[in-house]
């Protein structure tokens, strides 16, 4: 281990108190707070490939990757290269400029349904454009989404919602409208019937279909086989857009993100995340006869100050780019299936109930011994476990989200040592337990 038994919290403490008495909180997003595991959230300093290293001077290994961008690891010398050679040229012109056009044939080549791409800011403005693009193109109203998923906080899609919603157990948010929730189908996360049922219901009011094509908001949640062709079949059928969030899954599961690597085609595709290298962006994009609605070549507004922001496009480019080299997502597969077998040997050894899920470079190790396939099953997950082995992963020097309802990144950046010091961090921490 790192740093085992001399974590040092001190100017986290201090830094933490100063923070929360300007902003709410202390967070610019809430499940950096470390609340629902009653901790003090780390303050970072700074991060170099699978590494982090906070203000007290303690360093982890980091599978939170800025919660998923991270997916060549920390400061990697070309991207920070290539933010460099891009600032020094400005930092943002409200212009079009050749880097977004390249941009936009890259991600064009690589994601199967996208003909055409816009770029946003976040995931979620890639998710609130997209359902309003769905709406607009088919003159319908109601959205279904799934318990437990997270597609950003658009009042849309905050309704049983997943990652720090469901960390922080809070119900519905206030301030979202009931006018606005009315709209809004939730059912369970790979029930297809539950799908078909709203359909029979409200079918011709239905714009959409939004989901997660690998849950990732719920801890880690992979399509039931036939679940991802059900909801193609369904919106077809029904005359409502698919629309894949693919914000987590996108370059993360597969060069050709989640619906490649499952072979299905949305109408519509969100991302974010990876293709912004760790630099404010998000995107969406689709079948051109519906991408062409949107102002200015059609009718339905979306716009954005920063949308296509230089520095965001060198990051994400280059780690596009980095993505795209021969043999990539083999070594992801095969390390994190490394971590995944450790994880699994380490529970039965140690007889910790456990449900690892995992989908490439997205793991989950769940303390429940029930199969995790919605949210109801990833609740069975005894969180008082987790948060005591959240704590003493940190003190042995690995980092994780501070939740269940999160998943583990692995990057390009972690060595098979780091795996193997993970593993066995892993086998110290429920040993602890
Ligand atoms: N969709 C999914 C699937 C996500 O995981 C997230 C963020 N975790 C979002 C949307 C929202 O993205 P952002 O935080 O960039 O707004």
């Amino acid at each position: 281990s790192i740093h085992d038994g001399q974590r040092m919290e001190e100017r986290s403490r201090i830094a933490f108190a100063a923070a929360k008495e300007l902003i709410p909180g202390g967070v610019n997003s809430p499940v950096r707070a470390f609340k629902s595991v009653g901790l003090t959230p780390l303050f970072m300093e700074s991060g170099e490939g699978s590494r982090v290293r906070d203000i007290d001077g303690n360093t982890y290994i980091d599978y939170i990757g800025s919660w998923g961008p991270l997916i060549v690891g920390h400061a990697h010398p070309e991207v920070l290269k290539s933010i460099a050679e891009t600032a020094a040229k400005g930092t943002s012109f409200g212009a079009p400029t050749l880097l977004e056009t390249e941009m936009a044939k890259l991600v064009i080549e690589r994601v199967p349904s996208v003909e055409m791409v816009r770029m946003v800011n976040s995931g979620t403005e890639a998710t609130m454009s997209a359902l309003r693009l769905a709406r607009g193109y088919t003159k319908r109203n109601k959205i279904v989404k799934f318990e437990g998923s997270y597609h950003g906080h658009a009042d849309a899609l905050l309704i049983k919602a997943g990652s720090g919603v469901a960390t922080l157990g809070l119900p519905d948010s206030p301030g979202v409208p009931e006018s606005i929730a009315v709209n809004t189908i939730t059912v369970p996360y790979n029930d297809l019937e539950a799908v078909g049922v709203a359909f029979s219901s409200f079918g011709e009011d239905i714009a959409a279909v939004i989901v997660e094509p690998v849950a990732g908001n719920m801890g880690v949640v992979p399509p039931q086989p036939g679940f991802l062709e059900g909801l193609r079949r369904l919106t077809q059928e029904h005359g409502a857009l698919l629309i894949f969030d693919e914000v987590m899954t996108g370059f993360r599961v597969h060069l050709n993100c989640a619906q490649g690597l499952y072979g299905i085609t949305p109408d519509l595709t969100c991302l974010g995340k990876v293709i912004g290298g760790g630099l404010p962006v998000g995107a969406y994009g689709g079948r051109r006869d519906i991408m062409e609605m949107m102002a200015p070549s059609g009718p339905i507004y979306q716009a954005g100050t920063l949308s296509g922001n230089p520095l965001a496009m060198a990051a994400g480019y280059t780690t596009l780019k980095l993505l795209g080299e021969p043999g990539v997502y083999e070594e992801l597969e095969r390390k994190s299936a490394r971590l995944e077998a450790g994880f699994a040997a380490n529970a039965a050894e140690i007889g910790v109930p456990a449900t690892i899920n995992r989908v490439g470079s997205m793991i989950c190790p769940f303390f429940t011994d029930k199969q995790v396939v919605d949210y109801a099953t990833a609740k069975t997950s005894d969180q008082a476990k987790f948060n005591a082995y959240f704590k003493h992963l940190l003190d042995l020097g690995v980092s994780v989200a501070p939740s269940q309802f999160e998943g583990m990144f692995v990057s390009t950046a972690h060595s098979d040592e780091d795996i193997e010091a993970t593993i066995d961090a892993h086998r110290e921490a429920l040993k602890r337990l």
